[in-house]
């Protein structure tokens, strides 16, 4: 809409509203009133309302009018239309231009749907001045830093192989001066990035997210550690990413249900993020998962530049993804809108009391893929899934905006 107010013909339409529990699902249209938009529900029947200025009260002659009763969702070639609350992605790699593995945040946040990104770890206390100063402002989408227990972040890859690497009372002086920003503490826990170090990487960032009072985002991956010694140490309300990664020792029984280290974490109340990335998602693993019971908190991408092409693209790829794999649709919006806004306690209502549209990302369930778009996980198994989420627009604060 930006500035115009007339809706594009694509979206003057009935949409199907997926919002969380508590908010209602059911259908709506969007309205433009004083240039912003505003979601009307339709109470189980479409109604037309013309787009244009001082027009919006008057209800035309067209399809699916009030008056003939028509299913408020009417099959369309490209897929039926959605709206809820603007999605998030809760693991994310955006400190562009300083570490080689970050993309642009707009290119994963508002360009693909996306409203927040939480940047899992990119920066640590030596360099997340720079992601508040210079990339953080300059980006439209907005961004929470999960900051890495090692004090380079990912500017260095073994970001926490060497004890000289890590400074407690640096990173919380940096939380301090960050509080706005810094939503949690990034620990990195398997062998690769760990080496000789072990647990103590972790041992010192839950030491400094018990200190701030903020959750753990812990990546899982090759032993050692052990899974089950990593999860052992987390704590209600730390988050543990890569859930569903496939590799050995990964904490899941061939049935599908968690190992007994998995199952006590989550038993005390610990978080279950995807955070695809390039090595750590597997369909196998995650349909098995959804099928015992057992789906993810927070779907995530873990989206960088070794990934953006694929297997990950972006938040709406990674839905599809979860959805093929058996999670609910509603339950899976529920995981990039309400679940990980808690987690970043960034909880807003998404539509004001009359309507307005403060935040909303619009997509297509679409029987066809995006022109060219494979799925394929970590692994290189390849899914064939029969929806397809694809996100056409965003609203913040009214502002239409058609991706
Ligand atoms: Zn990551």
């Amino acid at each position: 809409m930006s500035g115009d107010v007339r809706l594009p013909a694509a979206l003057d339409t009935p949409l199907r509203v997926l919002a969380p529990p508590p908010s209602a699902c059911g259908t709506g249209r969007l309205r433009p009133v004083d240039g912003r938009a505003r979601l009307t529900p339709v109470d189980g029947r479409a109604r037309l309302t013309r787009p244009e200025r001082g027009n919006e009260a008057t209800t035309p002659a067209g399809a699916g009018g009030e008056a003939t009763g028509e299913a408020a969702t009417p099959p369309s070639p490209g897929g039926e239309l959605c709206i809820g609350p603007g999605w998030v992605d809760l693991h994310a790699h955006v400190y562009d231009a300083m570490t080689q593995i970050s993309v642009p945040p707009d290119r994963a946040g508002l360009d693909a749907g996306v409203h927040v990104l939480a940047d899992a770890g990119s920066a640590g206390q030596a360099t997340i001045d720079g992601l508040v100063r210079y990339v953080i402002p300059a980006a439209r989408t907005q961004v929470r830093a999960w900051l890495n227990i090692g004090s380079h972040g990912l500017v260095h890859l073994r970001e926490t192989a060497d004890p000289a690497f890590i400074d407690v009372d640096a990173t919380l002086a940096a939380i301090d001066r960050h509080r706005d920003v810094v939503c949690g503490v990034k620990v990195r826990s398997s062998g690769a990035i760990v080496g000789a170090m072990g647990l103590q990487p972790l041992q010192l960032g839950r030491l400094v997210a018990r200190e701030a009072g903020l959750p753990l985002l812990v990546h899982v991956g090759e032993a050692p550690p052990l899974t089950g010694d990593v999860l052992d140490l987390l704590d209600a309300g730390d988050v543990v990413t890569h859930c569903y990664h496939g590799k050995t020792g990964a904490p899941w029984l061939a049935g599908g249900a968690p190992a007994p280290a998995l199952a006590r974490a989550l038993d005390r109340g610990v978080l279950m993020d995807v955070g695809h990335g390039a090595a750590s998602f597997s369909f196998g693993v995650a349909a098995r998962a959804v099928a015992a019971g057992f789906p993810p908190h927070t779907i995530s991408t873990d989206v960088h530049v070794r990934n953006i092409a694929g297997p990950v693209h972006d938040l709406a790829t990674t839905l599809t993804k979860l959805l093929h794999c058996g999670m609910g649709l509603e339950r899976a919006i529920e995981a990039v809108t309400a679940t990980p806004r808690r987690i970043l306690r960034m909880e807003q209502p998404w539509l004001g009391d009359d309507g307005t549209i403060r935040h909303a990302t619009i997509f297509r369930l679409a029987g066809a893929a995006p022109p060219g778009r494979a799925y394929v996980d970590a692994r290189g198994d390849t899914a064939r899934p029969d929806r397809h989420v694809i996100p056409v627009a965003t609203v913040r604060e009214g502002v239409l905006a058609e991706l």
